[in-house]
């Protein structure tokens, strides 16, 4: 491979791919599908289009293997958040080069991670390699405003688009170098954290305002709000996230990590409890949260409404019930007239386990990619698309081969987000080697 040659295509095509705006919404997708279709032509890959709606288009592309092993799904998000051009220094689809950075909305958030893949097919495709596994490059719309117009819709309406495929790797993980750290860090996503959507409803008489009473909806409501905020669920240690923090540990700072390798044992402990449940983080990862986050009460200050409600954003940790959690509440907010109610369907979390042949190649490329790292599996508390691919029954893992540090990270989907060019020509290096170490013949 003529890595230095890949290098720059990537560069180049990372500007390219940035200057075709994906702000979502409303998406306009089809104007990535159509960029991406025409570089894959270029080189002989026929890919196929489908639309879920109009102008928000998907893409599929395959690269086959012998069929030996089961299909690896190379994907990515077309879509991006909006970004407001006052408060950036360039044009956030200008695709600008400058002082070794490319700069655009989507360089991190995930167009960057499209390009890689992108490349490293291209490049397994000119050199004629024969493959075990089919390679499926897998570009959806959507992911920005919750999936339904991409893989959702592809998992529903294009399955047979990832007919034969064992695993998917999609966004996020990363490598962290930070000053102050004794090695690099890198993470390699298992799973999500996945809502579970929460009503409180409390119901009373209603009333004039003048002469309220200790038992309106809204006043009975704020009682159980309270007693579940004070609630405390206990915390529950995956052994995934045990092992997150205990490789934690070892990258922090001397004294910084103290207790991470039992934390279990620690939490049993109070002080600790207290310092390591304040980092708003960490505490989401060993427990379910709930945050408050719609009241709705009277529509007039001299009205005592007949009825209260709080609609609460509760986070599940992979083994987390839904029935559980709901009774639970019900049990702590212990009041007969105030309702909890589920309002949209839940999604069950669901994990990959970091011992597969892929998890293990990404921990070597990552190896590769920043000697010294140290690679541990990481829980998102957020939510990506691999939640649909893993519900598809595949093993799915995000995995970033880019080394970054905090103010950089702190650019997806805030302002002048950036990726630097070495992150690109050694990232397309990283990921055309993972990707021969996992299906070539
Ligand atoms: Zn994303």
């Amino acid at each position: 491979m003529d890595w230095g040659a890949l290098g720059s295509e990537t560069v180049e095509l990372m500007r390219a791919y940035l200057k075709v705006d994906t702000t979502n919404p409303p998406g306009n997708e089809t104007a990535g599908t159509r960029f991406l279709a025409q570089v894959l032509d270029g080189d002989g890959i026929a890919s196929e289009t489908a639309e879920s709606a109009p102008e928000r288009g998907n893409l599929v592309a395959r690269l086959r293997g012998d069929g030996s092993l089961g299909g690896l799904v190379l994907h990515h998000h077309i879509d991006v958040v909006y970004a407001d051009k006052r408060y950036w220094t360039v044009d956030p689809f200008g695709g600008l080069l400058r002082d070794g950075f490319v700069y655009g909305r989507g360089a991190l958030d995930m167009k960057s991670t499209g390009i890689l893949q992108l490349v490293a097919m291209l490049a397994i495709k000119r050199a004629k390699i024969p493959l075990k596994r089919d390679l499926i490059l897998l570009a959806t719309a959507d992911e920005e405003v919750g999936s339904r117009f991409g893989a959702q819709w592809v998992a529903t309406e294009r399955r047979q688009w990832l007919a034969g495929a064992e695993y998917a790797l999609s966004e996020l993980g990363v490598i962290v170098a930070e000053g102050g750290r004794r090695r690099p860090f890198g993470t390699i996503v298992i799973s999500e954290k996945t809502g579970l959507s929460l009503r409180l409803t409390a119901r009373s008489e209603p009333g004039h305002g003048s002469m309220p009473w200790p038992d309106t909806a809204p006043h009975r409501l704020i009682r159980a709000l309270t007693r579940l905020l004070e609630a405390e669920r206990p915390p529950r240690v995956l052994p995934e996230i045990q092992e997150f923090f205990a490789r934690m540990a070892s990258v922090l700072p001397a004294g910084q990590g103290e207790g991470f390798d039992r934390l279990e044992r620690s939490l049993g402990d109070p002080g600790f409890r207290a310092r390591f449940l304040a980092n708003r983080h960490h505490a989401a990862l060993v427990r379910t949260t709930f945050a408050v986050n719609m009241l709705k009460g009277s529509e007039k200050r001299n009205v005592i409404p007949p009825e209260a409600t709080a609609d609460i954003d509760c986070r599940m940790l992979a083994g987390d019930d839904p029935d559980e959690i709901v009774s639970w509440v019900r049990g702590v907010v212990a009041d007969p007239n105030v309702e909890v109610n589920v309002t949209s369907p839940p999604k069950a979390p669901n994990l990959s386990p970091p011992d597969t042949e892929l998890y293990k190649a990404l921990s070597e490329a990552l190896g590769r990619r920043a000697p010294g790292v140290i690679v541990a599996p990481e829980i998102m508390v957020g939510f990506t698309d691999n939640w649909i691919f893993r519900g598809m029954g595949l093993h799915g893992y995000g995995f970033g081969p880019f080394v970054l540090d905090e103010g950089e990270w702190r650019r997806i989907h805030g302002n002048d987000e950036r990726i630097s060019v070495e992150n690109l020509t050694a990232g397309v290096r990283c990921y055309t080697e993972l990707l021969l170490q996992m299906a070539a013949a």
